[in-house]
């Protein structure tokens, strides 16, 4: 998707910064970041930026009984974001982007460190989401890229940025 590659590269460098990890440490990380033409239906969402579904194994991959395969895929919803910045003239596409996925990134890394619960209660949920937020906000604050001092502004406003399909593991 449209300016994807150049967000996700920024985001890995600055949250990698952060947490010390490295370029080979991200492959570790099990996580795909899809945009909406790679998603199936279930995957598709119209109220958030993105939609964060933990699945058993990851698609390409073979693994045997007993190789844990678990994955995050982060579906991220062109459609609402797209529309989000028509709406508001005064956001950027890529500093927009590098939100979500700093954002995005910043959960899969504390769901695969424990130290957050991917089937979280709604109130822990929130909670999660209000420090992510404020996460993402210290890690981009100096980040120069035109339209990202307008982006820290509008999801300040105490915006959500993604649905979890939780219930159980998708398969
Ligand atoms: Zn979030």
């Amino acid at each position: 998707m449209y300016e994807l590659n150049h967000a996700i590269e920024i985001a890995e460098d600055i949250i990698g910064d952060r947490f010390g990890i490295s370029t080979s440490q991200w492959k570790r990380y099990r996580y795909d970041i899809r945009s909406l033409k790679d998603l199936k239906e279930h995957e598709i969402v119209d109220s958030a930026y993105a939609q964060i579904l933990k699945y058993a194994r990851h698609p390409d991959l073979r693994t045997t009984g007993s190789e844990k395969g678990e994955y995050f895929k982060i579906c991220l919803q062109d459609h609402v974001i797209l529309r989000t910045i028509d709406n508001h003239p005064e956001l950027k596409l890529l500093s927009f982007m590098v939100y979500v996925v700093t954002h995005e990134l910043l959960h899969v890394v504390r769901f695969a460190r424990f130290v957050q619960s991917f089937y979280a209660s709604e109130n822990e949920r929130i909670k999660e989401e209000a420090l992510v937020h404020r996460l993402t906000h210290e890690l981009l604050r100096h980040l120069k890229l035109p339209g990202m001092h307008e982006t820290l502004n509008f999801f300040s406003e105490k915006v959500q940025v993604e649905t979890f399909k939780g219930g159980g593991i998708q398969r």
